[in-house]
């Protein structure tokens, strides 16, 4: 179901932008956007979704496909007790209370349901259960392809049983409000046939929309200028887990047009991307969930300096700070948890180990040598945290040792880490079912919604692992369908 062609003075004119008109556009084809883009089709709009890159999908397709879930299948199985307030708890607490507390007791409220959607149009899940990064038990679920594209082309089946279609390489210039600016948002200004990342490139096109325009562009950890401006210590030298696309022209504009903006400078960086490794790559898994039961995180003296079941926010500036002391920084474990591991991801440990991305060593003694670790650092450092465990001393870094026994191996496995621009935290004020709201009156603008990484409010001061997928998901099928029965 696509936009249709009108003329807006009735003779088209060389100098004035072809039209088109639509009940519901959207912008932005990663999972927020398909969402929305779903029930809005499902409440008989026509829908045009509109994404500047030549394919759709945006960050959703390279996303790691872990899903947070209040009672899952795979929690009832290990019996874990879970409720939305535990969830909606944990959020809250890791975000510093900078969160919206509507918004994530409405996150909370729909992990299952959430769930349950994407299960029914297709999602098929690994049987292990997981808690890392800031949640205070395991709910984390796993795609079985280990990827969120599998997630995403669920949401474009659906989406194109109905009759939607991605217009792609089309990029959205502004946004367009009535009343000299100031009114209701009444379409956009985009260029056809654009392509990334010349900015001059395309035919411009006015798009307005009858019931509203959604916003789902997703952040802006790929933009290095703007990243650096709104968090100076984002430097150039760092990497990013993100697509190339993830810039923030519409961070920009959005703010030209009087939309209020918050906590853009909350930006997540990931502690333990693997340096051999473009983007986000794989070899994480090993340095997140090998940890907990299995490993500790040390610096080349051989010291820990963090406690590494944290949330991302405490360990990336941990590593940080040990890297302006010019220390790099390694996981090590055990090499048991290649059983763990490949319950989370099939022939997870063979894959990494062939790539060379986690390596092994016959001895403690050897991986220091290999690693250029201090002489006897990573021999001391797993005896300190041995002796905590057994004398079931409170560990220094604060770290839960309760379900840990002394690592004790034959082999042990080992992998460099270095943080990488991942996620953006703030972004466009909105109401609960996603209206933008103004800068200057504090009120819904009218026509305008956000939904997913966009929007802000959600996340707070850092993002909890598996949240993100939950949040575009659910707040990108209320901003969907409030919009099409013309919410605001
Ligand atoms: C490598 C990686 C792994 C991750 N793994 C997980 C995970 O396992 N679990 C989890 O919960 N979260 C995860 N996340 C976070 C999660 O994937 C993102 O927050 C989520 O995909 C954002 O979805 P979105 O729909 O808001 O934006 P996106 O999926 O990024 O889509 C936004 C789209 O808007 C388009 N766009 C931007 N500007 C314009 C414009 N001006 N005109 C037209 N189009 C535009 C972009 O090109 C893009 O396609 C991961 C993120 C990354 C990068």
């Amino acid at each position: 179901m696509g936009g249709e062609s009108y003329c807006v003075s009735g003779q088209p004119s060389p100098s004035e932008p072809a039209v088109e008109l639509a009940d519901i556009v959207v912008v932005g084809s990663g999972f927020a956007g398909i969402a929305a883009a779903i029930e809005a089709l499902e409440a008989g709009a026509s829908v045009l979704v509109l994404e500047k890159m030549p394919e759709p999908g945006g960050n959703s397709v390279i996303d790691s496909g872990q899903l947070a879930v209040v009672g899952s299948p795979q929690q009832e199985a290990h019996r874990i007790h879970d409720s939305a307030d535990l969830l909606a708890e944990d959020i809250l607490v890791n975000g510093e209370h900078l969160n919206d507390p509507l918004k994530v007791r409405y996150i909370a409220e729909h992990s299952h349901e959430v769930y349950e959607w994407v299960t029914s149009l297709g999602v098929r899940w690994a049987s292990g259960v997981a808690a890392a990064g800031g949640h205070s038990i395991p709910r984390i679920l796993f795609t079985e392809s280990g990827s969120g594209r599998e997630i995403h082309q669920a949401l474009m089946r659906k989406f194109e049983s109905l009759g939607g279609k991605v217009r792609t390489n089309c990029f959205v210039d502004r946004i367009l409000r009535g009343g000299n600016g100031t009114g209701r948002v009444e379409g956009l200004l985009v260029r056809e046939g654009y392509r990334f990342p010349d900015a001059s490139s395309g035919t411009p096109v006015r798009i307005l929309a009858r019931r509203a325009v959604i916003l789902c562009h997703g952040g802006f950890a790929a933009d290095v200028a703007y990243r650096q401006k709104m968090d100076s210590h984002l430097t150039p030298d760092l990497g990013t887990t993100n697509q190339p696309g993830a810039t923030g022209e519409l961070w920009r504009e959005t703010v030209r047009a009087g939309c209020e903006v918050l906590q853009a400078g909350w930006v997540q960086s990931t502690p333990w991307n693997n340096p051999k490794e473009k983007g986000q790559g794989i070899g994480w898994l090993f340095s997140e969930y090998a940890p907990p039961l299995y490993g500790l995180w040390i610096d080349s003296d051989g010291n820990r300096f963090v406690d590494e079941t944290a949330n991302r926010k405490v360990r990336t500036e941990a590593i940080f700070e040990e890297h302006r002391r010019g220390r790099r920084v390694f996981c090590i474990a055990a090499e048991g948890c290649g059983k763990l591991l490949d319950s989370i991801y099939e022939g997870y440990l063979g894959t990494v180990l062939r790539r060379g991305i986690v390596q092994r060593f016959e001895s403690l003694r050897e991986l220091g040598e290999a690693l250029g670790i201090r002489p006897g650092g990573a021999e001391a450092a797993v005896k300190a945290l041995n002796e905590c465990i057994r004398a079931r001393k409170e560990d220094p870094f604060g770290r839960s040792l309760r379900r840990m026994k002394p690592l004790r191996s034959r082999r042990w496995l080992a992998a460099e880490m270095t943080p990488k621009v991942h996620h953006c935290m703030g972004g466009v004020m909105t109401t609960l079912s996603g209206e933008v709201l103004d800068a200057r009156t504090q009120l819904p603008m009218g026509g305008l919604y956000a939904a997913g990484e966009c929007a802000g409010g959600v996340h707070g001061a850092c993002r909890i692992t598996a949240c993100a997928i939950l949040d575009c998901i659910a707040m990108g099928r209320l901003a969907g369908r409030t919009a099409a029965v013309g919410g605001a």
